[in-house]
């Protein structure tokens, strides 16, 4: 009984040492998708002019899309090639 509840406790802490390390990684991922824009460009989910320098922006496909506000890069995110196709 007493190494079973021990084999618990080491499969617990493996998880929460395993834990923050994840979330530090996508942290990371999700910083490296965002840029500064480098040129005026235009949102494409509301087509609304984007001015350089902005940082509400997402890299797909190697490119670097700016967007007006927080809602738009979303839906964006949600279905980027639903706004690329047009
Ligand atoms: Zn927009």
């Amino acid at each position: 009984m007493r190494k079973h509840f021990c084999a618990i406790l080491i499969i617990a802490s493996a998880i929460f040492a395993y834990l923050p390390a994840k979330s530090a990684t996508e942290l990371n991922t999700y910083e490296q998708q965002i840029d500064t824009l480098k040129k005026d460009g235009i949102d494409p989910v509301c087509k609304m002019k984007v001015k350089a320098g902005s940082i509400k922006t997402h890299i797909h496909n190697k490119v670097v899309y700016g967007f007006c506000s927080d809602g738009c890069k979303r839906s964006f995110l949600k279905q980027p090639e639903k706004y690329l196709k047009k």
